[in-house]
């Protein structure tokens, strides 16, 4: 459970950072008041002018025959070609890997065992290239096997698949021993084959699975595992069920005897998914509504920055909309005040001087019947009723 509130307390205070704060908006153009609301399983509204922009990544390059391609800016290099440094032995007790690096590629040295990241992750998006040695021997689960361990747990099997019958659920990019590829679109021997892998881990809370966690893997860009639920860790000839993993573990290569060979492996870790905090994808209405009340309480901290006894207007619709996320009952009590003395000041206005405020008033309005509409603010709620007439009255609705 600690580790879980952590994980919140890391998202919320990325999210803090991300979030756009009144002045920023303004520069954006994003309006407010604009598409539907949040309700009780969307904490954003619809275009939702607070919600956090994605983070930029820089995209690599692709990879040929002759060359590795550049990872995308953010991503974490396990291996780019020059060292082990981030691998040792799986074994227990760790140790020095024993595999060969040369030509920029990473060798099985056959019989020296697994290896793996001396770094541990969860979810990821994981890219590794391999190649077999040419001159094929040996023949199906004997032909060119490795494997990729996600978490040491779960294996997408690496083997020479190109014109090798095997098991179906043994074969390359096969979840192995769960699921067979749904092709099987692999390169010949000596040329590099590219997996690109979307992996989440199953997540469980009191014993509960709350989401089975799920592997997607495409192979030379052709789908082969499409969202595929995971049943546990993998095995031999046992069916494996599924199971609570660990938060994170660490990528281990297999030692099956055959020389095969790496390049260019990195991952970039995953935000959290909406069971575990995220804030995109179905919410469970407890975690809708969590992320609302924070999201009010930084519209309400961004309002007070738009204090202005001069000009009141900012700070008062800043927190007219903290209260389609949360309706906190002091600012519902502080807009109610701020609106009807809005609207009591341009009654008292005369009339040379109200024309100057007309663009302002029909932008207050549009707000005012926004709310109205979307039942934030009661449907006889006198500011704005009392602030529609004056707009009708000054034939400010007609363009
Ligand atoms: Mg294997």
């Amino acid at each position: 459970m600690i580790t879980v509130m952590k994980r919140l307390l890391v998202l919320s205070t990325a999210c803090s950072l991300l979030t756009l704060t009144s002045g920023a908006r303004a520069a954006s153009g994003i309006p407010a008041f604009y598409g539907d609301p949040p309700d009780e399983r969307h904490p954003w509204a619809v275009h939702d002018p607070n919600r956090p922009q994605p983070q930029v990544v820089t995209p690599g390059s692709f990879s040929s025959q002759e060359q590795p391609g550049k990872p995308p800016s953010d991503a974490i290099t396990l291996f780019d070609g020059t060292d082990l440094s981030k691998w040792e032995s799986a074994k227990a007790g760790g140790g020095p890997a024993k595999w060969v690096t040369r030509d920029g590629m990473l060798e099985v040295a056959p019989s020296t065992g697994d290896i793996r990241t001396r770094e541990e992750f969860g979810d990821c998006q994981l890219h590794v290239e391999w190649a077999e040695a040419v001159g094929v021997t040996g023949s199906s689960q004997g032909r060119g096997n490795s494997g990729i361990f996600l978490m040491g747990l779960v294996e997408i099997q690496v083997l020479d698949s190109y014109h090798n019958i095997t098991y179906a659920d043994g074969h390359a990019a096969s979840v192995y021993g769960v699921n067979p590829p749904m092709a099987n679109a692999l390169r010949p021997p000596g040329q590099f084959q590219v997996y690109d892998i979307i992996f989440r881990r199953p997540v469980y809370r009191g014993g509960q699975v709350l989401d089975p966690g799920y592997v997607t893997v495409f192979v030379n860009g052709v789908v082969a595992q499409d969202h595929t639920p995971l049943e546990g860790s993998t095995g031999h000839m046992k069916r494996t069920h599924p199971m609570a993993f660990p938060e994170k573990g660490p990528l281990k290569l297999q030692d099956h005897g055959n020389p095969v060979r790496f390049r260019n492996i990195w991952y970039r870790p995953l935000p959290p998914n909406a069971i575990e905090g995220g804030t995109d994808g179905p919410l469970t209405a407890e975690a809708a509504m969590a992320k609302r009340k924070q999201i009010a309480a930084e519209i309400r901290q961004d309002a007070s920055q738009l204090k202005n006894p001069s000009d009141p207007v900012p700070e008062m619709l800043r927190l007219l909309e903290s209260l389609e996320y949360e309706k906190e009952p002091a600012t519902l009590v502080q807009v109610e005040q701020m609106a009807g003395k809005y609207v009591a000041d341009l009654k008292a206005l005369p009339a040379d001087k109200l024309e100057s405020k007309k663009d302002e008033a029909r932008h207050v309005n549009g707000a005012f019947q926004y709310v109205v509409k979307f039942q934030v603010m009661p449907a006889d709620w006198e500011p704005k009723s009392a602030l529609a007439k004056i707009v009708k009255d000054q034939r400010w609705d007609k363009k």
